[in-house]
C-alpha cells in the first residue's frame, strides 16, 4: 500500500536491518527501542490491524517468526513480551499490523 511505512520497509524502499524473514513475514528492529531487544514482526502483505487479519492464520506465522527471533537473539530462555496494539485505545500508531517482541530486561506490569 502506498504511503505505508511498513509496506515500504517490506519492499526495501525504506532501509531496515532484516533480522529474520519468512515467506509471509519480516522481522526488523524498532526505530525507537523500548527494551534492549525490541523487534517488530510484520506481514509482508498490507493488513491494517488485527481486526482485519481475517482467519488469523497470519498471526500464527508472525508468532512463529517472533519465537525464532527470540531464540536467535538469546531471549528465549529469559522470557520476553509480545504485544499487538490495535486501534485508538490500543495506541496503534502505524496502521500496518505488527507485533512487538520485547526482551532483555524485566518488563513492567501493568502497561501504561
Ligand atoms: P505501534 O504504536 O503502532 O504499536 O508501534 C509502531 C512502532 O513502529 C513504534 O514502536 C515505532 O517506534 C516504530 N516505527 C515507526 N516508524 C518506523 C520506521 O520507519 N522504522 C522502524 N524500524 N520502526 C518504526
Ligand atoms: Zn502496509
Amino acid at each position: 500500500m502506498e504511503d505505508c511505512i511498513f509496506c515500504k520497509i517490506a519492499a526495501g524502499k525504506i532501509p531496515a536491518k532484516k533480522i529474520a524473514e519468512g515467506k509471509d513475514c519480516l522481522a526488523f528492529p524498532d526505530i525507537d527501542p523500548q527494551a534492549p531487544v525490541h523487534v517488530l514482526v510484520i506481514p509482508k502483505k498490507h493488513i491494517k490491524s488485527l481486526d482485519e487479519a481475517g482467519d488469523l492464520s497470519i498471526v500464527s506465522k508472525m508468532y512463529a517468526l517472533g519465537l525464532q527471533v527470540a531464540k536467535q537473539l538469546g531471549i528465549d530462555k529469559t522470557g520476553h513480551r509480545t504485544v499487538i496494539n490495535t486501534g485508538l485505545n490500543g495506541v496503534q500508531t502505524v496502521l500496518h499490523l505488527h507485533m512487538h517482541l520485547l526482551g532483555g530486561r524485566t518488563m513492567t506490569w501493568p502497561p501504561g
